[in-house]
């Protein structure tokens, strides 16, 4: 959890808190030269709020370029980057990276998100920033040492969790979309409430994210998935109606539709539940994705039977095969991490419907194979994902998952499933009937595989080679003469 630390909020001087050498060293060449320099935006906001950061942005009136170069010369060891183009530079102490700039002013024009950049005030650098909290500054200049500038009351807003913009939100959000998004992540990491001018600034402009590079916003999707509680997120994008730009499928899964009095849940207020049952769990980002889009197929399987009621048949892998596609178009990573949570969707109903029924061996063998390493992420969603309001059936299913836990150890201690590879291989079998590749010798592989899972012989070579032969008979084949 968050908190504020034991600072008297009106005596507005953090200089105890700028603890790191870094900070002094700036403050003395800063003193010499006659410049002034301040240390800005999230350092400070964080530093405020008790949150560990390591990134340390410092804004000077004057070159941002010299003044890196400067301080890095009186730290040895420490590595100097020169962004000319920007006219930012960065030092690295250790492992804290500082960034210099030096105050500028920025001007958008509307048909363009560049901004125009000239050099500036403090003023102008404040103006420029995105929210009231990210725009505080400590001075960095010895007479003052520390002392807040805070020209938005930011102070305020931090100490009341609020997420405000310094000026016109249309303005601030239609100049830089990114910002809508940025604002929704703060809201959900910090657990701040975005004020009402400002939500309805974001509400007006959502069209306007089209703009932003899909990768930038992905790095904030990412921050909003690893937050405490990430469903916040989601239900402000929602409700200021930017979702369906970002992930249509998801809004697609808003709402509750009835057919003669029999409704369904609403699958998108379950999923966010889901969501944050995982994230209470689990800090695995992919096991959080995971929860997100395991129902991702619901829309497109939904059915009402006169008989059975609403019924979302086989949307485990209609959701799956979903996610490649989804991937692709948020420019999350097409890698492992796909693959990962592919086979979470595809297998979430597996130990559900394990639960209901006569548990039995060959059924945990054959959860235990395809599941492999990921048998426990998945028993974690599957938990997750009972969000009865019905405390008995919660607790019925909790009870049948702890029995298919057990079972999967027993079975899993016995014969060794998890990363099973059938002892006969392809190759093998190839060469001991005289084979080439074909369609009878992934039969015979098959065949073993089952009989594995199956119980009807155990994981072992020479049981598995017995039985080989005794199939390959009863297919007329016959061992080579090798
Ligand atoms: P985090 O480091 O958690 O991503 P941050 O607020 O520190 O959050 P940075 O990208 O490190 O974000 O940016 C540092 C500061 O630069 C911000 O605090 C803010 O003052 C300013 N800033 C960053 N992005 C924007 C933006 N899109 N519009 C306006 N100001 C911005
Ligand atoms: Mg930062």
């Amino acid at each position: 959890m968050l908190y504020m630390p034991d600072i008297e909020m009106n005596k507005k001087t953090f200089g105890e808190y700028l603890r790191h050498p870094v900070f002094r060293v700036i403050s003395e060449i800063v003193d010499e030269r006659g410049q002034q320099a301040f240390v800005i935006g999230g350092f400070v906001r964080d530093l405020l709020l008790g949150r560990p950061s390591k990134d340390i942005d410092v804004v000077v009136v004057g070159s941002g370029i010299e003044l890196a170069e400067a301080v890095s010369s009186r730290f040895r060891g420490s590595k100097l980057s020169v962004f000319k183009s920007f006219g930012t530079a960065m030092v690295k102490i250790r492992d804290v990276e500082v960034e210099f700039v030096g105050a500028r002013r920025e001007s958008y024009r509307r048909e363009s998100r560049k901004p125009i950049v000239e050099d500036g005030s403090l003023e102008d650098d404040q103006n420029r920033r995105d929210f009231t909290i990210n725009a505080l500054a400590l001075s960095l200049s010895a007479q003052n040492y520390g002392a807040l500038v805070d020209p938005f009351n930011g102070l305020d807003d931090l100490h009341n969790g609020i997420i405000r913009t310094p000026l016109e939100p249309e303005i601030t959000f239609s100049d830089d979309p990114l910002r809508m998004m940025r604002a929704i992540r703060f809201a959900t990491q910090l657990n701040f409430t975005i004020e009402q001018k400002t939500f309805d600034g974001i509400a007006a402009t959502v069209e306007r994210i089209k703009i932003i590079s899909q990768e930038r916003i992905c790095d904030e999707l990412n921050k909003i998935m690893m937050s405490a509680e990430p469903s916040l997120g989601f239900k402000i994008m929602d409700k200021a109606g930017l979702l369906p730009f970002i992930l249509p499928e998801l809004s697609a899964m808003k709402g509750v539709e009835r057919v003669g009095g029999r409704g369904h849940k609403d699958n998108f207020y379950h999923t966010m539940q889901v969501l944050d049952a995982v994230a209470q769990t689990s800090d695995n980002l992919w096991l959080r994705w995971a929860a997100l889009f395991h129902d991702i197929g619901k829309p497109r399987t939904k059915r009402f039977d006169e008989k059975t009621g609403w019924t979302f048949y086989n949307h485990n892998f209609v959701g799956a095969k979903m996610l490649p596609d989804i991937f692709k178009r948020l420019k999350l990573p097409l890698n492992e991490n796909l693959k990962y949570v592919v086979k979470l969707v595809g297998l979430h109903m597996r130990p559900i419907v394990l639960s209901e029924d006569v548990v039995t061996d060959s059924a945990v063998r054959r959860l235990l194979f395809e599941a492999g390493d990921d048998i426990e992420d998945l028993m974690l969603l599957c938990e997750a994902d009972i969000t009865s309001r019905n405390e008995e059936k919660v607790q019925r299913y909790l009870r049948n998952f702890k029995i298919v836990r057990r079972k999967l150890k027993e079975i899993e201690e016995k014969d060794h499933i998890r990363n099973f590879q059938p002892p006969v291989t392809g190759e093998m079998i190839m060469q001991v009937f005289d084979l080439q590749p074909s369609p009878v010798v992934g039969q015979l592989k098959n065949a073993i595989k089952d009989a594995i899972l199956d119980g009807v012989i155990h994981n072992d070579y020479d049981e598995a080679y017995a039985f080989m032969l005794q199939r390959a008979a009863e297919l007329g084949l016959k061992p080579g003469n090798k």
